[in-house]
């Protein structure tokens, strides 16, 4: 059975670019007798906000959005997070990382040619090579993050592929050779989270039996280094629809900051919810159609 989600984090209130994520998963779901689940991914402490996961299932409602069982709330499940860390760290692919971003920084303007992501400069590796020992030590006195060894796991997880249903932001569509080394030696948890998003995802992925994940474009690059982890841990591959991002006037994606084009400000200026999905399913058009699995 196809099973899509829609997976926000409640750090603002849900804007046009969210219902259009939301919108996306639900339609799929629907489309194909599936089941559409939702997940509060509420583990960044600093920038979650009880009041806006409250928002969350309020504004899916009102837009006329229900979703199949409980929704999942990633703080409820730290324990299946330090456990995925465990594995991976039993597979001697976890070492501790003491640099600050500053530090970070720094090391990738010294190097001539500091690897790039989609993002920007990538972690440079600089704690990769510290010896168990040194890492024991500095680890009873300096904060630190965990990190995957993506090259050493590419080693042991061999070729991977995944499907994209949708399109990648170049157009990408199809079998798609996996390239995990995209974003780095990603972070699996640090001090103020106790998982990192790519390694929740794809536990909480699997634990929804989620066969279809669809998402932004601007998320493409995490599909690789997930085919990794699911990989890793045993987890089932589920196939992926990126789709296009609703932008503003000014052809940037909207943010939290975008007041106005909250689901919020619409409904308060009196739009209907019917007629907000009704835009955002003719944007979506073709490229819903598409991307519909088995086409
Ligand atoms: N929580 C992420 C967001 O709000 C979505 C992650 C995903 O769909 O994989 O952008």
């Amino acid at each position: 059975m196809l099973v899509t989600r829609f997976a926000p984090s409640p750090t603002g209130f849900l804007h046009l670019g969210s219902a259009y994520a939301a919108l996306f998963a639900h339609d799929m779901a629907r489309g194909h007798d599936g089941r559409f689940v939702l997940r509060i991914e509420d583990i960044d402490a600093t920038r979650c906000r009880p009041e806006f996961e409250t928002a969350i299932y309020e504004d899916l409602r009102w837009l006329g959005l229900c979703w199949d069982g409980p929704a999942l709330r990633q703080s409820d499940r730290l324990l299946h997070y330090q456990a995925a860390i465990q594995r991976l760290d039993e597979l001697g692919l976890v070492y501790p990382c003491f640099c600050s971003r500053k530090d970070i920084a720094q090391e990738v303007a010294r190097s001539l040619s500091a690897p790039h992501g989609p993002d920007g400069p990538l972690y440079p590796g600089t704690c990769r090579g510290l010896t168990r020992r040194e890492a024991g030590l500095r680890m009873r006195s300096e904060t630190y993050a965990l990190r995957l060894d993506v090259g050493k796991a590419v080693m042991q997880s061999g070729v991977l592929a995944f499907d994209e249903r949708g399109r990648g932001p170049r157009g990408e569509h199809g079998r798609i050779a996996a390239e995990p080394l995209r974003l780095g030696d990603i972070v699996l948890a640090s001090r103020d989270r106790a998982a990192s998003y790519h390694l929740s995802v794809v536990v909480d992925d699997a634990a929804q039996s989620v066969s279809l994940v669809t998402r932004g474009q601007d998320l493409f690059a995490a599909a690789h280094v997930q085919r990794l982890l699911q990989a890793l841990l045993n987890l089932p591959t589920p196939d992926y629809a990126h789709h296009d991002l609703v932008l503003d006037a000014t052809g940037r994606k909207f943010s939290k900051r975008d007041h106005g084009a909250t689901l919020r400000a619409l409904r308060a200026e009196g739009q209907a919810p019917e007629e907000i999905c009704n835009q955002l399913r003719r944007r979506a058009g073709a490229g819903l159609a598409r991307s519909l699995p088995g086409t």
